[in-house]
């Protein structure tokens, strides 16, 4: 039986994460708060407990999990070498929505980083993550805790939605503050990458690092390489979502007028994930709205874009209709989660033909 046990966000009772702590090192899996997204935890340096965590998302074994830790002075327990720039990331953003890159410990098993020379820290900024590690003494694998290929979980529902049973433990503080992913950036390499972006900007690594830190949108952005049929999906509703990419004015134009075609001419079941502007002209064509809050603030945006997805989902819509937000500070990982879950693109018909 699934254990939901509320605490509070700020002040966490500790004779409750003693309790989840134990459970973690008996091999159990425990979902919990971070300032992200929920995660689905197992003891990182324990095999039979990190295959539990590959059984209940329905995860393939190819798709490295992230491991977290209290503090950075316990990376060395799941890091081989913690190199100069990541303690200078670490000393800005831990604890923090950042994931480091970092060359793998032994003591980590294989199946934590699928195999991969190199294993993925993440020091998390939520009272409750940071106190349950504590309580564990262990390190901590944990992906984000819905099923394999869903949208991520921002509330302790979403999760028993998405893993019911397969939990032994879900620690309930509400919903998580950020509501992306965490950003990860891979320092193995020179100039150090982005693999995802997320709760850090990038604009603040780079500002951190004094130097670049190369983003694969680039190379799209420029036209090297641009079919939106060979973007990995992930992140998805379980609805098709269609996208509007292009000029503001543009998308919210030929986001209103596809609405207007659906659901008044075809008589779709239409939903819309829309920044407040939108809203009240979607509203009166019958399209179910979920609001994103205002477009000036991308990291509100970025709090609501989850559960928006899922409650389009749980009202039963036949269609997503999203369009683009501007890709400063958190507004790139919104704009990288939104292509990632899209069936379709839309773009502008000049562009479309350019690409
Ligand atoms: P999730 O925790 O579900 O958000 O997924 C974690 C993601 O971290 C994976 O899908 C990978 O893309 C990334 N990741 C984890 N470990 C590594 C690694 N060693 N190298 C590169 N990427 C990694
Ligand atoms: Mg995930």
């Amino acid at each position: 039986m699934t254990r939901v046990v509320r605490v509070d966000p700020e002040h966490p009772d500790p004779a409750r994460l003693a309790e989840a702590g134990a459970v973690l090192r008996d091999g159990g899996l425990v979902a919990f708060p971070t300032e992200t997204v929920y995660g689905l935890g197992a003891n990182a340096l324990d095999p039979a407990a990190v295959a539990r965590i590959f059984a209940a998302k329905g995860r393939p074994a190819h798709d490295p999990l992230i491991v977290h830790i209290a503090a950075v002075d316990e990376a060395a327990r799941v890091a081989a070498a913690v190199p100069e720039r990541a303690r200078a990331l670490w000393a800005r953003f831990a604890p923090g929505p950042l994931t480091l890159i970092l060359p793998k410990h032994p003591a980590v098993p294989a199946a934590v980083t699928a195999g991969k020379p190199t294993v993925a820290v993440r020091i998390p900024a939520h009272p409750v993550a940071l106190g349950l590690i504590r309580a564990a003494g262990v390190p901590i694998a944990a992906p984000s805790a819905n099923k394999f290929g869903h949208t991520s979980p921002t509330t302790a529902q979403h999760v028993l939605d998405d893993l019911g049973a397969a939990v032994d433990w879900i620690l309930d503080a509400g919903p998580t503050p950020v509501g992306v992913e965490s950003t990860i950036v891979d320092v193995t390499v020179d100039p150090p990458a982005l693999l995802r972006p997320g709760g850090v900007p990038r604009e603040a690594l780079e500002d951190a690092l004094g130097g670049p830190v190369v983003w694969r949108g680039d190379a799209a952005a420029a036209g090297e390489v641009r079919a939106p049929g060979m973007l990995p999906r992930h992140y998805a509703p379980r609805v098709p979502l269609w996208l509007f990419e292009g000029p503001r004015a543009w998308a919210r134009e030929a986001l209103w007028q596809t609405a207007a075609q659906l659901a008044r001419g075809q008589g779709q079941r239409v939903g819309a994930l829309v920044p407040h502007a939108d809203a009240a002209r979607l509203r009166p064509l019958g399209v179910v709205v979920a609001d994103l809050g205002p477009e000036h603030d991308p990291a509100g945006m970025a709090r609501r874009l989850f559960a928006g997805l899922r409650d389009l989902e749980a009202a039963g819509v036949e269609v997503i209709l999203a369009r683009t937000v501007a890709e400063q500070d958190v507004g790139l990982a919104i704009a990288d989660r939104l292509r990632r879950a899209a069936a379709h693109i839309v773009r502008p018909a000049s562009r479309a033909a350019a690409s």
